[in-house]
């Protein structure tokens, strides 16, 4: 089953229908089978107005919230990207239709991996996942013209903003454990500009500059 009557009807009622405008986000989330990352416990309710379990105790994350964060990147099409959180690879997903590279980093190594090898089946090249800490962002290939955090911090960790280009931008759930507030980050000559999109609830950002294992249970 392709699901693109479903597909379609998640882009216009869940994305347009508030208020995400930019077409060609609308035109990668028409596009890119969520069903596939869902996997197949879950591919039934792949386009429902959640967030799903994809195992591990992790998520793939309500489609509004996927297009929200993509649409705050202003992303043009020539960018290099990095996403912290693969996860399912759906994010990843639907950066690569609309950036140049896509890095995604993830700390669950069989996720990393199931991620990878669905991006390759389905012809997503230009992205490239790395199992490793993402709190420590990823220098190796920094500087990136935007950076998408896809699992909520208690505070936003300094090597993301070190990890942008001058006029980058970064967007990242930050807050408690239990409920964040989605910010967008502009590093400018001048400094640091922060604006705060809305409410949101992720999973957490484990890691050396984010919570410890053992802070959130
Ligand atoms: N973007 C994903 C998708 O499209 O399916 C959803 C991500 S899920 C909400 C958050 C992910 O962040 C989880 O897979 C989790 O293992 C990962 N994560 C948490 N802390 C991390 C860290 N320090 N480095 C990399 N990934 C991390």
């Amino acid at each position: 089953m392709s699901y693109e009557k479903e597909r379609h009807m998640m882009v216009e009622s869940q994305l347009r229908g508030r208020g995400i405008k930019d077409e060609r986000v609308l035109g990668a989330m028409e596009t890119v089978p969520r069903h596939l990352f869902a996997g197949p416990d879950m591919e039934d309710r792949a386009y429902d107005d959640c967030a799903l379990p994809i195992g591990e105790g992790q998520t793939i994350s309500q489609p509004y919230m996927v297009a929200l964060m993509t649409e705050l990147l202003e992303l043009k099409g020539d960018e290099k990207v990095l996403e912290i959180g693969t996860g399912s690879g759906y994010q990843a997903a639907v950066l690569s239709l609309l950036a140049s590279d896509v890095y995604s980093v993830e700390r669950i190594d069989s996720l990393a991996v199931k991620a990878q090898k669905l991006l390759v089946d389905q012809m997503y090249g230009n992205v490239t996942v790395v199992i490793s800490d993402g709190t420590v962002g990823l220098p190796e290939h920094a500087p990136y013209d935007g950076i998408i955090v896809t699992a909520g911090a208690p505070e936003v960790p300094s090597q993301y903003v070190e990890q942008l280009k001058i006029n980058g931008r970064l967007v990242i759930p930050v807050g408690s454990r239990y409920s964040q507030v989605l910010y967008l980050i502009r590093k400018t000559l001048q400094g640091i500009e922060r604006h705060v999109s809305t409410g949101c609830v992720f999973v957490p950002l484990i890691g050396k500059d984010g919570w410890t294992a053992t802070e959130i249970y």
